[in-house]
């Protein structure tokens, strides 16, 4: 292949199950993206949640490039230094005393649900197995994990589902009172719903949650892979309740665009993955850690965490402005720089046109389901990216609707 590859190849060469864009993103720097033809774009998607300083940061360009040069590869037959760094960081700014690396989020969500079952199964016996979760919820594509998720069309037709999965009502305590019991081993919950439509708990829920949990000798797991490192204005949701879980899972952000994953939890529960246990190849590498740790280093930073305040709100003011000039919104949920912005019942299903139509201006947003219009941009962007990408965001709004 001489030429560079393009769009149609996609389709001549990769398994189906992604739809992309019909232009291919090749450079980024900070909120901005260049495609194949030199065309701009402002981006407020992060790659969902992703690259949470932004594309090419030079101090997460310098950690890579460092660590390159070094060792990129050890094995968990060895330890090695960046992984502690990042373990030992992750240890310092959170509840948590132990720390599992994975590769992706689902692989941290696989972890926590096999440590929940496994922790039960050590002091309770074999019986003690169900796992409650919630309608709209999701935790990843494994098939644990996505039969745990609470949207049943990417669980079915897969043949037979794991066992002891229950999904109820998010924000609904009175159902999960009703339903949690000596059987259930954990209760895993996003503390805002981020594929479902970026939807925030409310306090009394996840309070409650932490009682019924307790009461019932159950895990609370918070998948915070979505929510984690900053997004919300805090490193993590939970600081955002003052609920703190008995294991939280962090993903997506945490590597600012390199894939990692991780587990953290206390003492008490980690030494349930005794040796042999549990694991994987590639979790806690040197790369991935040295990258990530270079990510919270800057995140866990109360300016930046001040600052990703201060960006939210003057996003909010500017969305909150084109939802009445354009009259097409229903209502702008979010949490930090993490944006749920629902359509009016008129324009049900039109998400994808919006998105669509901003690409034409020169912007790339998300959708999270058929009518929630999805934004998660870096947690630095400049003012003038973030207005130049409200301005076009206003025009595709507007031409689209
Ligand atoms: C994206 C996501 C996952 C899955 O992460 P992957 O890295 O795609 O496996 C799990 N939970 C939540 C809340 C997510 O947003």
């Amino acid at each position: 292949m001489s030429e560079a590859p393009s769009r149609p190849d996609f389709d001549r060469v990769m398994v189906p199950c992604y739809a992309p864009s019909d232009f291919v993103p090749v450079r980024g720097e900070g909120a901005r993206v260049w495609d194949q033809s030199g065309r701009e774009f402002i981006d407020f998607g992060g790659g969902i949640a992703v690259t949470s300083l932004g594309h090419a940061h030079p101090a997460l360009v310098a950690a890579l490039t460092e660590q390159a040069g070094k060792l990129w590869h050890v094995s968990n037959v060895y330890t090695n230094e960046p992984a502690l760094r990042l373990a030992e960081r992750l240890v310092q700014h959170t509840f948590a005393e132990r720390v599992f690396f994975a590769n992706s989020g689902a692989e941290a969500n696989e972890a926590a649900l096999k440590l929940a079952r496994r922790v039960a199964f050590d002091r309770f016996g074999e019986d003690k197995y169900e796992i409650l979760s919630f309608e709209g919820s999701f935790h990843g594509r494994t098939f644990f994990t996505v039969s745990v998720g609470g949207q049943a069309k990417y669980s079915s037709g897969f043949g037979p589902r794991p066992e002891g999965i229950r999904h109820l009502k998010y924000n609904d305590l009175a159902s999960v009172a009703a339903a949690i019991s000596k059987k259930t081993c954990a209760v895993i919950v996003e503390p805002v719903i981020g594929e479902g439509g970026v939807i925030p708990a409310t306090p009394e829920f996840l309070q409650g949650l932490r009682e019924l949990t307790r009461a019932n000798d159950a895990l609370l797991i918070f998948d915070e892979v979505q929510s984690g490192v900053g997004r919300t204005g805090k490193l993590y949701g939970y600081e955002l309740y003052g609920v703190v879980p008995d294991i939280l899972t962090s993903a997506k952000g945490l590597g600012g665009g390199i894939p990692i994953g991780a587990m953290l939890t206390a003492e008490q529960y980690a030494k349930h993955f005794s040796v042999g246990v549990h694991g994987t190849t590639f979790g806690g590498n040197p790369l991935a850690c040295a990258v990530a740790d270079k990510v919270i280093e800057i995140v866990s930073n109360p300016e930046v965490l001040a600052g990703v305040t201060r960006r939210a709100d003057a996003m909010a003011a500017r969305l909150n402005a084109i939802a009445q000039e354009t009259g097409a919104f229903k209502e702008l949920r979010n949490r930090g720089l993490w944006f749920g912005w629902q359509l009016k019942p008129e324009h049900a299903g039109r998400a994808k046109d919006v998105l669509a139509t901003a690409a034409k201006e020169g912007l790339m947003l998300l959708v999270a389901g058929p009518d929630v219009v999805r934004m998660s941009p870096s947690l630095v962007i400049s003012e003038a990216d973030m207005n130049d990408g409200l301005e076009r965001l206003a025009r595709a709004v507007k031409s689209a609707l």
